[in-house]
């Protein structure tokens, strides 16, 4: 028998119209792209939503056409996620730090008809534009007297949204429709399209509020300093127009100083993003002897958080920062490492230790752990094997790629990670990452987090190199802070402190710079090429 209740379809349009008659006058404050901030209220950007799903339709998209975005986190860039997304439009936010093939790339797969595009990035489409297949229109996010002069095969934002109406009749269909579209950043083979649809973003957004999510309420001040380029900014903007919380946008400002003006000015209470974000920042509090006096949590994810960073943040500036799991194909959120009573109660460097975990998954989402076999691993913090995620706003395919990517129904993360009896998920190290040396696992983010935690040094990455007798052991880079010296042996002594014998690097090569991927993550793939000879050549 089913239940007699309303079918109401979860659509992103509704937490719009929520957020207009529930919290009209909570700002959304962000720096431009032009250098001012700019503030306005839920009230005012409805109604320029309104005018984009106008423009949109009149430029004859259709639902589920693609929608193109390169741009920061600013207001504009919020009134594309509602304004697009509300109309049943598809909203494919590209990330700026892919490789311009990959850009390219990614807009004939996703068939973009129109992009809409920040200053900053223009240069960067227009250096891909002739092979773009499908693409009718760049629409420049700026006002009429910054767009670059002649060219007219720009259109103003400004100027196209100010000609339409501000009210919109957002359409009721199905809540499973598609609603935006972000690339993993494919560091191997193409990228590949994750397409959330309106029910999965608004579950996801509803389920990261509560406590033991990010805990976002009314009287949050959130600013997330994760990119809307990047799976949705982490589902803030939806989280904040559902919650009431004051939305504060960066914009290109991502650096320490631009960060704590901000942070200071709006009196942020959460902060979002992710480890070199926070260097940058503490760097910067520390180079100026400045503390962070409004903010209470500050999340940190998409790479594991080293506990020197952990412990900056409470011993500095009483912030507990919270650990997060997740990737593109989980919305992100799988795991929040959200503070508990018993966890705040524990003597401090016990207390950093279990920060350093990813934490619990939040309610929807499964986790298991499995062998190679398929064999679920028990949750006792010790046995550790390929971590498997299920939930509805995980993905369960990639856009038009026939091949389901799920075992059983559920989705392979990549990562080899424990977990405990109480299910908090810990992860170990990615699967292509770890290094099997004599048949026994080193987790290469243990040793890079030990590694950050020295005072010399800046970024420290373990790669695992061939070997004659162990097949594979751990190699160490590192870029030294400005200014800083130690020797090899000296930083060999320190990380040793903390692990066992084989787990110690054969080396340690000072490097200048480190690769990353688009997402910010170490891209170890050429540096096991690069360094592929390096113990062998040593050995022999
Ligand atoms: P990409 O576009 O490169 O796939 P994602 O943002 O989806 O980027 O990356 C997801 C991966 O990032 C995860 O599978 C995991 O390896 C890593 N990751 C995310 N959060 C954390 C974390 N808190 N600790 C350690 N690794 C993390």
């Amino acid at each position: 028998m089913l239940g007699a209740m309303m079918n109401r379809p979860l659509l992103i349009s509704s937490l719009l119209e929520f957020a207009v008659i529930n919290h009209p006058g909570t700002e959304i404050v962000s720096r431009r792209v032009e250098g001012d901030i700019h503030r306005y209220r839920w009230s005012d950007a409805a109604l320029r939503c309104a005018r984009v799903a106008n423009a949109i339709t009149r430029l004859g998209v259709k639902p589920g056409d693609r929608i193109g975005t390169l741009a920061w986190n600013t207001y504009r860039h919020l009134e594309l996620y509602f304004g697009v997304s509300g109309m049943g439009g598809v909203l494919h936010t590209i990330n700026p730090r892919l490789f311009p093939e990959q850009i390219a790339w990614i807009v004939n797969h996703a068939q973009d008809r129109i992009i809409f595009v920040d200053l900053t990035f223009l240069p960067l489409l227009d250096a891909v534009r002739a092979q773009l297949k499908t693409l009718e229109k760049v629409v420049v996010l700026c006002d009429a007297d910054a767009m670059p002069a002649g060219r007219d095969d720009l259109v103003c934002y400004e100027t196209l949204i100010a000609a339409e109406s501000s009210t919109f009749a957002w359409p009721e269909f199905d809540e499973r429709s598609a609603s935006s579209l972000c690339y993993t950043s494919g560091t191997t083979g193409h990228p590949k399209g994750v397409l959330y649809s309106h029910r999965s973003t608004v579950l996801h957004a509803w389920a990261s509020l509560h406590s033991g999510g990010l805990n976002i309420g009314r009287e949050s001040v959130v600013l997330p300093v994760v990119p809307m380029f990047h799976v949705n900014a982490w589902g803030t903007p939806y989280a904040a127009a559902m919650s009431g919380a004051k939305l504060v946008f960066p914009g290109p400002g991502m650096d320490g100083k631009s960060l704590h003006e901000l942070i200071d000015a709006e009196q942020a209470t959460l902060l979002l993003g992710v480890p070199t974000v926070w260097l940058g920042l503490l760097t910067y509090l520390d180079s100026i002897n400045a503390k962070m006096d409004s903010v209470k949590h500050a999340v940190v994810g998409g790479s594991a958080a080293p506990l020197s960073m952990i412990r900056a943040f409470d011993e500095k500036h009483d912030v507990f920062l919270i650990h997060a799991w997740g990737m593109t194909e989980t919305s992100p959120l799988g795991t929040v490492n959200a503070p508990t009573e018993e966890v705040l109660a524990l003597p401090k460097e016990e207390r950093y230790l279990r920060q350093a975990k990813q934490g619990r998954p939040i309610f929807g989402v499964d986790l298991k752990i499995i062998d190679d076999e398929g064999q679920e691993l028990p949750r006792d913090g010790r046995a550790f094997g390929r971590l498997m995620i299920r939930g509805p706003w995980v993905a369960s395919g990639y856009y038009l790629q026939k091949d389901s990517p799920l075992t059983d129904g559920w989705f392979d993360t990549g990562d080899v990670a424990t977990l405990d009896a109480g299910n908090t998920m810990q992860i170990v190290d990615r699967r292509k990452d770890v290094i099997k040396s004599g048949g026994e696992w080193i987790s290469s983010i243990d040793l890079e987090n030990i590694a950050v935690g020295h005072p010399a040094v800046k970024e420290a990455c373990v790669i695992g190199v061939p070997h004659p007798k162990w097949d594979e052991r751990p190699l160490l880079l590192v870029i030294l802070k400005d200014g800083a010296s130690i020797s090899k042996e000296e930083l060999l002594g320190f990380v040793g402190k903390s692990i066992a014998r084989f787990w110690l690097p054969d080396d340690v090569i000072f490097v200048m710079e480190l690769p990353h991927t688009a997402t910010g993550k170490l891209f170890k793939l050429p540096l096991r090429e690069q360094y592929a000879n390096h113990l062998l050549k040593q050995v022999s």
